[in-house]
């Protein structure tokens, strides 16, 4: 298996193993060229727990702004990410190693975001008809699947969702990896944290 190596370059291409709630984020960055603040505390967080390095990350970010100086950037911008890798600000224990990403947990009981914002858990915060209309256009078109989604949303139990469109996404993967005794139920136990989504979305298509 290839190993996981993320730089300022390849997000878009990794992008596809994110969770909902990262790729959200992601595609309206990339659509309107800028993201809320929780939006973008949230998101930065998310590409720390990846491995991005602090370096990386500025990069990453000053290119995903579209029409911002370079003076904007450094001044309202730049500190903010060096704050969430805990290289400026905070207290003594923070420094160093920032604020930890966010977990599913505290992304389904924060405040539910505003319009205009797109933080938090879209299964949590999107209507059941435009939630399955996203998922439809990520390419689930199991019908099954989607009703499943609509019962667990409709119960509120938003990590089953996702957990449900994991194990659909990753059917043959997760398939391979238990038939080749590879993967037992610890490393297939319910995913808690977006960063496990990710990591073991990765592992599984690599
Ligand atoms: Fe993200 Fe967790 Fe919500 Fe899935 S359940 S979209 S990983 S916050």
């Amino acid at each position: 298996p290839s190993s996981l190596h993320p730089t300022a370059n390849n997000i878009d291409q990794l992008a596809g193993h994110f969770p909902l709630c990262m790729s959200n984020l992601h595609t309206t960055l990339r659509q309107t060229g800028h993201l809320k603040h929780f939006g973008r505390l949230q998101y930065t967080l998310f590409l720390k727990g990846m491995g991005l390095s602090l370096e990386d990350c500025i990069a990453f970010w000053r290119r995903s702004f579209r029409g911002m100086t370079d003076d904007k950037f450094n001044k309202e911008y730049k500190y903010n990410i060096r704050h969430a890798y805990g290289e400026v600000g905070g207290d003594a224990n923070r420094r160093g190693r920032g604020y930890s990403p966010y977990s599913c947990q505290k992304l389904l009981t924060e405040a539910l975001p505003s319009v205009g914002q797109t933080h938090g858990c879209p299964y949590r915060s999107f209507t059941a008809d435009n939630l399955v209309a996203l998922l439809q256009n990520t390419g689930v078109r199991d019908g099954e699947v989607l009703n499943g989604v609509r019962e667990d949303l409709a119960r509120q139990r938003y990590h089953v969702a996702c957990n449900r469109i994991f194990e659909h996404t990753h059917k043959k993967e997760i398939k391979r990896v238990k038939d080749d005794g590879l993967w037992g139920p610890a490393e297939l136990d319910t995913i808690l944290h977006p960063n496990t989504y990710f990591k073991r979305s990765f592992m599984l298509k690599h």
